[in-house]
């Protein structure tokens, strides 16, 4: 086996990229409006019921629209997982594996069109749109490696007259629950584990961006995934989504999105119905409050760019975007300074605009949330950038800054989910970290000083699933920075890394006595 590398970023800035770009989107123009079946028990339908899914950037544009599940359907997709679970997780793991590493190449092949429809249904520029395609592919590389690794298990202690073995069988039927800021990446990550581990799956996209999840069942299908073992159930979470948690055949749920909704749906799983004979398994990766510590040690100008692009990619709606920053009190002005200086030169525009550093926010409801939270922090703070819309015909928000605000703040403590950044003053270092550490939240953080004691003191002390020392804090690599969070950031089950499939999977001891 090669060892695992990750897929390489194509640079927006030369032309050549920009002429292919164009060209993918030209093609994906084409099919704006497109109607989307389901797959549910081997077979694409439509139903009456729709889901129309639009373009943040401009809202009259239609991207897809989408038949919807009912409770019937939802229920008929399980059943049929149940059904085809036995002839699936006998596959042999080699087929599961080279369909795995399949998806991954027609991704890649696929990779400028796949961009395109993350700018035009999720809003991502088109740099943020290569990284979240490029890690897409990665995960579908890196599981199928894992699931080598997961079939050929280290062997176990032998005892004398015995052959003794411990080998990983997968779950049963599980139902993914993918967000909508990483509408591939995400999705394919929780659906390619699940699938090579050998569990057949039910995928509930998010209603916001259903096409993406339409454009990834195609790729499963053509890397050879039969039909039967996932199936893709568009609905909404309240008439479908309890429904498959509940189910008592529904073995496992992996889900990420916001804490609210992974609380009850670990709540609801929690809970065995008539004729469940298991445990459900949920593993629930939720939101962050993602703090940047700022030491006094350290280039200010290089900590400022960190937060901006920490704060501002994708518009603040990755679960690891630095919300707050908390900065030296000898360096607070310099830098609080410097930063609105920074925000203020970010362009805001259409996401396909190559030269646009901000698109728009993924819906109106978001925006009129994060507004609803910019009132709150001129409430609490200072504002002294942004701090209301900008113009066009989308969900555009300008990146706002808002200084001053104290730990007890919601500001500091809510996930707002958006281009807003709060800044609050520390007394030194240690109360920087205890400040860091200050919320239920603890997905990812980064500390920028130049000093070692405090670098190690940060490894000891700061409570976060991913920490960044002297490096942004978003922009996690399937490898080198397995993913997941503390406290109500989630279960921390590490995507990307080395034990994700375990997450999928269950050990089965052997002792046989020899004859
Ligand atoms: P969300 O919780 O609103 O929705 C997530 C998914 O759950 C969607 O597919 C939604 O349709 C579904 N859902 C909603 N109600 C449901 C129900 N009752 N039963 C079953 N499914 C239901 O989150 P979102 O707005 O899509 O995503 C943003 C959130 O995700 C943020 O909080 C962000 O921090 C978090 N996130 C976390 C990570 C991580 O790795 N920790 C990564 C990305 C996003």
């Amino acid at each position: 086996m090669t060892p695992f590398v990750n897929e390489p970023y194509a640079d927006y800035k030369q032309p050549e990229v920009r002429a292919a770009a164009e060209a993918a989107m030209k093609k994906v123009r084409k099919q704006l409006g497109k109607d989307y079946s389901l797959i549910i028990a081997g077979k694409r339908l439509k139903t009456a019921s729709k889901l129309t899914s639009v373009n943040p950037s401009n809202s009259s544009e239609v991207v897809g629209t989408h038949s919807k599940a009912d409770a019937a359907l939802a229920t008929k997709a399980l059943e049929s997982a149940v059904q085809f679970f036995p002839q699936w997780s006998q596959t042999p793991a080699a087929d599961r594996i080279a369909m795995a590493h399949k998806a991954a190449a027609i991704i890649r092949e696929r990779k400028m069109e796949f961009n395109a429809w993350l700018v035009i249904e999720s809003g991502k520029t088109w740099a943020e749109a290569e990284g979240e395609v490029s890690e897409a592919i990665d995960f579908c590389d890196y599981y199928a490696r894992q699931m080598h690794k997961m079939a050929n298990p280290e062997p176990v202690v032998q005892l004398p007259g015995e052959k003794d073995e411990m080998v990983y069988i997968p779950l049963g039927v599980g139902v993914i629950i993918p967000p909508w800021n990483f509408p591939l990446a995400i999705l394919a990550g929780m659906s390619v584990a699940a699938l090579v581990a050998g569990n057949t799956i039910i995928i509930k996209p998010s209603s916001e961006t259903p096409t993406i999840a339409a454009k990834f069942a195609e790729v499963l299908a053509a890397a050879g995934f039969p039909l039967k073992s996932f199936s893709l159930c568009v609905g909404s979470g309240a008439v479908i989504g309890d429904l498959l948690v509940e189910h008592p055949k529904t073995r496992f749920v992996s889900f990420t999105g916001s804490r609210p909704v992974g609380l009850r749906i670990n709540e609801l799983a929690a809970k065995p119905r008539k004729g469940q004979i298991w445990i459900k398994r949920v593993v629930a990766e939720m939101g962050g409050k993602d703090a940047i510590v700022v030491d006094h040690e350290t280039d200010v100008d290089q900590a400022v760019d960190g937060v901006i692009a920490s704060a501002f990619g994708y518009q603040g709606q990755k679960c690891s975007a630095c919300s707050r920053a908390i900065v030296d009190k000898s360096i607070y002005n310099e830098f609080v300074e410097k930063l609105a200086a920074k925000a203020a030169t970010l362009t805001i525009g259409d996401a396909a605009g190559f030269d646009n550093a901000l698109g728009p926010v993924v819906s109106e409801g978001a925006q009129k949330s994060i507004l609803n939270y910019i009132k709150i922090g001129k409430r609490e703070g200072r504002i002294v950038a942004g701090g209301g819309k900008a113009p066009g015909n989308g969900y555009y928000l300008q990146p706002t800054i808002i200084a001053d605000i104290p730990p007890s703040a919601r500001l500091f403590q809510e996930e707002v989910f958006g281009p807003v950044l709060s800044v609050t003053k520390a007394k030194d270092f240690d109360h920087a970290i205890d400040l860091a550490n200050a919320t239920e939240f603890g997905l990812t953080g980064a500390v920028y000083t130049t000093n070692k004691e405090k670098i190690e003191k940060a490894k000891k002390h700061f409570f976060v699933g991913n920490l960044y020392i002297n490096h942004k804090c978003t922009g996690a690599m399937v490898g080198a920075h397995p993913f997941g969070g503390f406290n109500m950031s989630g279960t921390d089950s590490k995507a990307g890394g080395p034990d994700y499939l375990l997450q999928f999977m269950q050990a089965k001891s052997i002792g046989e006595k020899i004859l």
